[in-house]
């Protein structure tokens, strides 16, 4: 009789507790306004040069499935989010030289550089050699440089686009590089990896809007606004940050040639705490900074955009409606195997559409990108 009672008792407490469990990793959010306005779609058109401006917007962690719930928590599955407005999507093929599984440095020296290699290697390909980036490239065509990230900027996404390590985690020998790099313009957090006595021939700021607008576009820039990455309201967000690069990098000629990586590096961060809120925030302001570059691209016929990311985390998937609510369900606090997407728009565009590795990323890039020399009439 006692055993019996142990069993039943027992068998209940299991029982609450997956219940506990399976609803705490369950989130229930609610379904935005299906009335909410939403952005127009860009239509591609026929342009008869190559871009001469090239911006790259990475969203680090963000899978197909963190753009849903972003959809339907904005305005419902009708709602345009940014990358909806971008007529050119494909698939990006991702993974790291020797395991399916990839990191930040490995990916985001796969597009920066064409090369596959190491997870932790920045810049380097696997036996640790030196391989150009994207801006090094371009800037032999004339082509300034612009980095924006919410993490540090000697965090592994941006490094890719200046330094050459073989590990992400030394992050003050990357600041020292990104300081005697080419790099136009870089913001972002990571103040306490910087010697601050030497900057070379780049200027530091500490504040974004002391950085001087449209007068000043000849030094180099490096602002830095958090000891390491920027907390949500202590600092800039990506859309302030990005506005200012770009700001900075357009200048009014025929000649302007600038290329702009701009990372929503949080997105990540909440999604590896399997906090969807905080994930929906960081994910609200990479959407806002895409739409301002669309609306900065649609007004012109020389700007390409492209939009991606690194790979997925948290295995996010969207499980249903229930009244007004989505259900969604993280399903790891690591990086997934799940689909990436690549969406493009503007002159060159095309090259963008269907499925292909992460390293094609540069060599689409560096390939389109204007090589004529420009000269004012
Ligand atoms: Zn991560």
């Amino acid at each position: 009789m006692k055993n019996k009672f142990l069993i039943i008792t027992s068998v209940l407490i299991i029982a609450v507790a997956c219940f506990v469990f399976f609803q705490k990793s369950i989130d229930k959010t609610l379904i935005g306004p299906s009335n909410n306005s939403s952005p127009t779609k860009l239509e591609q058109n026929s342009y008869s040069k190559n871009p001469l401006k090239i911006i790259l917007l990475i969203g680090d962690g963000m899978g197909i499935n963190h753009t849903q719930i972003g959809r339907i928590t904005m305005g419902g599955s009708e709602f345009n989010m940014a990358v909806d407005r971008m007529p050119i999507q494909g698939t990006v093929i991702n993974h790291s030289y020797n395991s399916l599984n990839i990191d930040s440095a490995a990916s985001a020296t796969a597009w920066a550089t064409g090369t596959s290699t190491i997870n932790r290697f920045v810049g380097v390909d696997p036996a640790q050699r030196s391989v150009p980036n994207i801006s090094e490239v371009l800037e032999e065509h004339g082509f300034l440089s612009g980095l924006v990230a919410t993490s540090s900027i000697t965090h592994a996404t941006p490094a890719a686009h200046y330094a050459h390590v073989g590990s992400r985690y030394e992050e003050e020998e990357i600041a020292s590089q990104l300081v005697n790099s080419n790099i136009h313009i870089a913001l972002g957090g990571g103040k306490e990896f910087f010697n601050l006595d030497d900057s070379k021939d780049a200027t530091f700021f500490f504040d974004l809007d002391k950085i001087p607008g449209a007068a000043f576009k000849t030094g180099r820039v490096i602002g830095l606004f958090a000891e390491d990455g920027i907390n949500r309201g202590e600092g800039p967000s990506q859309l302030e940050m990005t506005k200012v690069a770009l700001d900075y990098l357009h200048q009014d000629s025929p000649c302007s040639k600038f290329f702009l990586m701009s990372e929503g590096s949080q997105i990540d961060w909440a999604s590896h705490d399997n906090d969807l809120k905080a994930m929906l925030i960081e994910l609200e302001d990479f959407n806002a900074t895409v739409n301002t570059v669309l609306d900065y691209a649609s007004q012109r016929d020389d700007v390409l955009v492209v939009v991606s990311s690194d790979h997925e985390t948290g295995g996010l998937t969207v499980l249903g409606q229930k009244d007004d609510f989505v259900y969604s369900r993280w399903n790891t606090d690591k990086h997934s195997l799940n689909q990436i997407g690549i969406y493009a728009y503007g002159p060159g565009a095309e090259a963008f559409a269907g499925k292909m590795d992460q390293t094609e990323i540069f060599t689409k890039l560096t390939s389109l990108a204007n090589k004529e020399t420009c000269t004012i009439n």
